[in-house]
């Protein structure tokens, strides 16, 4: 059996187990009152059912469980007022004399020619959903004014136990870890990698195979190197050397095991969220099941591990956009709620590490010549998001939408966005801010799920 190590610090993060439960904690509270309490965070648009799977004929892969339909708000008075189609309407389009993106971003608060009234500001009912900007991580749901899509209660479906299993979602996984398939580099000795190197410029041009191969396994090495330094950090921070994570490595480099560990940490969230709301299909009631989570995931400490990683990799991403928060208008027909939504996401937002203590994306991505390999990760991140097209059971559509959305929205941030400068950054969607604050909240509630399954263990084991 294995023991889980509080003080241990999480792989490719530079905080310990310990510290990322004891800032859950303190910021699950917010994070809950957001996603349940907001409009603005608890309803999310996308394209639920018109979109095909692109790459398989999903036909076979469908779930009839009733537990597996979501139920989409059909009627516009359930819907906030200013997201109603009727009010989406007043826009001209796009195409028409909708002001362009440079317009927009010069002048957010600028009102509507005829349009929404004073207290109504454009960025609440204008999205660019229809326009796909090249740094984007996800491809996005088509949204926008024109498109067809769905409006979900995310309170009213939460993300539960389906019974959505089999070849059809097995299929699916596959297709996910198959994208983590990066073309491997030659392996070269790192002996050779570095004499082969002498005389050549690391990131100039190489002129012949060797030379290029060197410099592709220096780069690794470097990288290598650059992780080490995010667990000497932690370890200056006061983390326990002693105590290693359960996460092994190959000889991958960094960039291609921080993208399987995201992938492996939503899977492993995804578990841990329906091990924790399961239905017993004999009494019928809802409660945590033990033996789901012993099978899924306490047996396997580098799931668990992942999970840890993402929340830290998540937190690191909603604290880099704090500015943009305090500059964001939030949209209700309702001002004062619209002041309580903002005031709610700052306190979470100032509640989290400032700069790069919990998750330090610079050592990814660092060198010049490593803008192929964010180009190779970029777009397979999107084909994750393309495959969720694919996925048979509309809840888990719902809920894998949102999820991939969210990540690819942190992957955005992290490696787009600038703390410092925000002139260049690529627009942050609606449906983007709203998707990465509930990931957030499912992994934070994942790790309280999994504290908790823990004790339950304990407490049968008789370990104290
Ligand atoms: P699966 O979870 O299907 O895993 C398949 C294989 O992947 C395993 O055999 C194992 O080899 C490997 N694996 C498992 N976990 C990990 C991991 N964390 N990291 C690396 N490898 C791993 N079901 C629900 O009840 N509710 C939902 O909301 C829900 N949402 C889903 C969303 C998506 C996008 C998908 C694809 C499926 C969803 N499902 C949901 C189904 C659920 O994830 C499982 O597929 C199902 O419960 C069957 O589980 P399983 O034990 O056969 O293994």
């Amino acid at each position: 059996d294995v023991q889980f190590e509080p003080g241990a610090i999480v792989s490719d993060a530079c905080a310990s187990y310990d510290t990322l439960e004891q800032l859950n904690e303190a910021i699950h509270p917010y994070l809950h009152s957001i996603t349940q309490n907001t409009d603005f965070f608890s309803h999310y648009r996308l394209s639920l059912y018109s979109k095909k799977c692109p790459f398989w004929d999903d036909e076979n892969g469908m779930c009839g469980n009733r537990a597996c339909a979501v139920n989409t708000l059909d009627n516009e008075e359930d819907i906030p007022a200013v997201w109603r189609a009727k009010e989406l309407g007043k826009l001209e389009g796009p195409t028409a004399q909708h002001p362009g993106k440079k317009q927009q971003r010069e002048h957010p608060q600028k009102p509507l020619q005829g349009g929404l009234g004073d207290q109504v500001d454009e960025s609440c009912v204008v999205e660019y959903d229809d326009e796909c900007d090249e740094r984007d991580y996800c491809i996005p749901d088509d949204a926008s004014a024109t498109a067809k899509g769905d409006y979900v209660s995310l309170v009213d479906n939460p993300e539960r136990f389906t019974g959505y299993a089999g070849v059809g979602a097995h299929q699916v996984w596959e297709a996910i870890y198959r994208e983590n398939c990066f073309s491997k580099p030659p392996k070269v000795a790192k002996s050779n990698a570095q004499s082969s190197l002498e005389g050549a410029s690391p990131f100039g041009a190489f002129n012949n195979p060797q030379q290029l191969q060197a410099a592709n396994q220096l780069r690794n090495v470097m990288k290598e190197q650059a992780f080490g330094n995010t667990v000497k950090s932690a370890i200056a921070n006061g983390a326990d050397p002693a105590r290693l994570d359960p996460v092994e490595f190959d000889d991958t480099c960094l960039e291609k095991r921080v993208f399987h560990r995201v992938v492996s940490g939503m899977h492993a969230s995804i578990s841990t969220h329906l091990c924790w709301d399961y239905l017993n299909q004999t009494t019928g009631e809802w409660s945590p099941n033990l033996t789901c989570y012993e099978q899924r995931l306490h047996k396997y400490p580098d799931r668990v591990s992942n999970i840890y990683f993402n929340y830290a990799l998540v937190m690191r991403a909603v604290g880099k956009i704090k500015q943009h928060i305090k500059d964001y208008t939030f949209c209700s027909e309702d001002p004062e709620q619209d002041k309580r939504t903002k005031n709610s996401v700052l306190r979470l937002a100032s509640a989290l590490p400032d700069g790069p203590e919990i998750f330090d994306e610079t050592v990814m991505f660092r060198d010049p010549d490593t803008v192929a390999l964010k180009e190779d990760f970029r777009n397979r991140f999107r084909n994750v998001s393309r495959i969720m097209d694919c996925v048979g059971c509309d809840k888990c559509r719902l809920w894998g939408k949102i999820q991939t959305n969210g990540y690819g929205t942190a992957l955005k941030v992290l490696f787009e966005f600038d703390e410092h400068d925000s002139s260049k950054d690529p627009p942050l969607r609606r449906t983007e801010l709203v998707a990465l604050v509930n990931t957030m909240h499912r992994l934070s509630h994942s790790l309280s799920a999994i504290k908790q399954f823990r004790q339950m263990v304990e407490d049968r084991d008789g370990i104290h």
